[in-house]
C-alpha cells in the first residue's frame, strides 16, 4: 500500500461502528488528548442524526445519512469544519483504528489492514452479523476518501486468543465444534485489556506480576481473568450472550431451557434467541427496566422483582469472582468498569460484602464517594486484594495500537 511514513504520527481517527450508529473520536496521541467525539445514530433511517463534541459543546444535528458511506462524509465534514478538532483537512488524520467486533482465531492482536485482512473480516461475517459488515463499509470508505492513510484494525476478540483449550472449547461434539468455529471467543476485549493495563500502572507493578479480575459492568456484561498479563478465561463466550446477567440479555442459563420454552411456547429459533438477548436480564426479572438506575430505584421503592433482579445480578458477579480466584489460585486486584461498575456503589457493595476472609475489604467510604469519573482505589489501605474503579477507554487503547503499528511502518 502507497503509504509515505515519514512523519511523526500524532493524530488518530478511531472508529467503531454498529449495525445503525457510528462513533469516533480524533485523538491527539502525544499529549494524550481527545480532540472530537461523536455518534451518528440511526444510520439508514429517515430520521438519523449527527451528536458532535464533547459535553457541553455537543451539538446535535438532524442530518440525513442514507448509510455508513454518508455518515462518514459527514464525520470527515464535522471534523474539519469544526474549530476545537484542530483539523482542516483530512490529509492531517496521521492513521485511522477501527474496532472490529469479531477476528475470529485468525488475529491474536491488532493488525494493519490489507486485503488479506479484509477478506479475513469479512469471512467472520457469520459470527458477528450486526457488526463486522458496517466495520467493513466504513474500512472501504475510509479507503476511498483518505486512501493514503493508514488503517488499523483492533479487534474485540483478540485479547482472549490467548485462553486455554479447556477454558475456550465447549463440550459438545468435537467435530461439529470444528466445523462451525464453535469455541468461546469473548468479548469486550479491547476494554479488559485497557483496565488491566491500568490497574497494573495505579498499583504501580508489572502487569507480568499481577492477577487481576476485570469486571466491565454495562449494558453487556463480562469479566475476565487476567494471570500474569495474560487473559486465562473470560465470561463471554461463542457469543456475547453468555456469561453473567446483563440489562436485557440473560447471559449462562440451563441450555435444556432453550428446546423447552421452544416446545412450551411454539418459539421458533430466533424468537427464543431474541427473547434471551433483549428481553431477559435485569428486563425480564424486573419488568420495569433494563437500566441499572431505575431496577435500583425500584427496589428502593420495596418492589420485589426489582429486588430480585439487583440480588440476581450481584450473584451473577459473585460466583465468576470465585470461579476466577481458585483458576488463577488468587488475586491481586479487582477491576471495575463502565455505567454499573463505575458508578454503582450499592452493587459494589453487594458484590463485595462478607469477603474479608477472602482478603478483599471495601472501603465503605471510598465506595460511596463522589468521585467525577476518576480512577480510584475503593479497598481499605489493609485490603491484601484492591478494589480499583478504572472508567475504560477503549477509544484510548484502539489509538494506542493505531500508533505502536503505524509507527512500525516507519
Ligand atoms: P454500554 O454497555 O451501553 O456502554 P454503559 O457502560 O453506559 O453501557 O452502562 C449502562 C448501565 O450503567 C445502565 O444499566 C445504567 O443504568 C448504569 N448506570 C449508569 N450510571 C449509573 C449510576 N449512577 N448508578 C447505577 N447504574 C448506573
Amino acid at each position: 500500500m502507497p503509504f509515505s511514513i515519514d512523519w511523526i504520527i500524532v493524530i488518530i481517527l478511531v472508529i467503531n461502528a454498529g449495525s445503525s450508529s457510528l462513533k469516533y473520536q480524533l485523538i491527539d496521541t502525544d499529549e494524550p488528548k481527545m480532540l472530537a467525539k461523536g455518534l451518528c445514530e440511526r444510520v439508514g433511517s429517515a430520521d438519523s442524526y449527527i451528536r458532535h463534541g464533547a459535553d457541553k459543546e455537543e451539538r446535535i444535528f438532524e442530518q440525513y445519512m442514507a448509510d455508513h458511506k454518508e455518515a462518514l462524509e459527514v464525520v470527515f465534514n464535522a471534523l474539519i469544519t469544526s474549530e476545537r478538532s484542530g483539523i482542516t483537512s483530512i490529509d492531517q488524520i496521521d492513521a485511522i483504528g477501527h474496532r472490529i467486533v469479531h477476528g475470529g482465531n485468525y488475529f491474536d492482536s491488532s493488525v494493519l489492514i490489507d486485503d488479506d485482512v479484509i477478506a479475513k473480516i469479512t469471512e467472520l461475517c457469520d459470527l458477528a452479523p450486526l457488526h463486522n459488515p458496517p466495520a467493513l463499509n466504513c474500512i472501504n470508505v475510509c479507503m476511498e476518501l483518505a486512501p493514503h492513510t493508514p488503517q488499523v484494525a483492533v479487534f474485540d476478540t483478540s485479547f482472549f486468543q490467548s485462553l486455554p483449550p479447556s477454558a475456550y472449547m465447549y463440550p459438545l461434539p468435537y467435530d461439529l465444534c470444528m466445523k462451525h468455529g464453535i469455541r468461546k471467543y469473548g468479548a469486550h476485549g479491547t476494554s479488559h485489556r485497557y483496565i488491566a493495563q491500568r490497574c497494573a500502572a495505579l498499583m504501580e507493578r508489572p502487569l507480568e506480576d499481577l492477577k487481576i479480575i476485570t469486571c466491565h459492568l454495562g449494558n453487556g456484561c463480562s469479566m475476565s481473568a487476567v494471570d500474569h498479563g495474560i487473559a486465562v478465561d473470560t465470561s463471554m463466550g461463542f457469543t456475547p450472550l453468555d456469561g453473567l446477567m446483563m440489562g436485557t440479555r440473560c447471559g449462562s442459563v440451563d441450555p435444556a431451557i432453550i428446546p423447552y420454552l421452544m416446545n412450551k411456547e411454539g418459539l421458533t429459533a430466533a424468537q427464543v434467541n431474541d427473547l434471551m438477548n433483549k428481553q431477559s436480564g435485569l428486563l425480564g426479572v424486573s419488568g420495569v427496566s433494563n437500566d441499572m438506575r431505575d431496577v435500583r430505584k425500584g427496589a428502593e421503592a420495596g418492589n420485589e422483582r426489582c429486588e430480585l433482579a439487583y440480588d440476581m445480578y450481584a450473584h451473577s458477579i459473585r460466583k465468576v469472582l470465585g470461579q476466577y480466584m481458585v483458576e488463577m489460585a488468587g488475586v491481586d486486584a479487582i477491576v471495575m468498569t463502565a455505567g454499573v461498575g463505575e458508578n454503582c456503589d450499592r452493587m459494589r457493595r453487594i458484590v463485595f460484602a462478607g469477603l474479608q476472609p477472602l482478603g478483599i475489604i471495601l472501603d465503605q467510604e471510598k465506595n460511596r464517594a463522589k468521585h467525577h469519573g476518576k480512577e480510584r482505589f475503593i479497598s481499605r489501605d489493609n485490603s491484601p486484594v484492591k478494589i480499583i474503579v478504572i472508567p475504560t477507554n477503549e477509544e484510548f487503547m484502539i489509538a494506542q495500537d493505531t500508533l505502536e503499528i503505524v509507527q512500525g511502518l516507519k
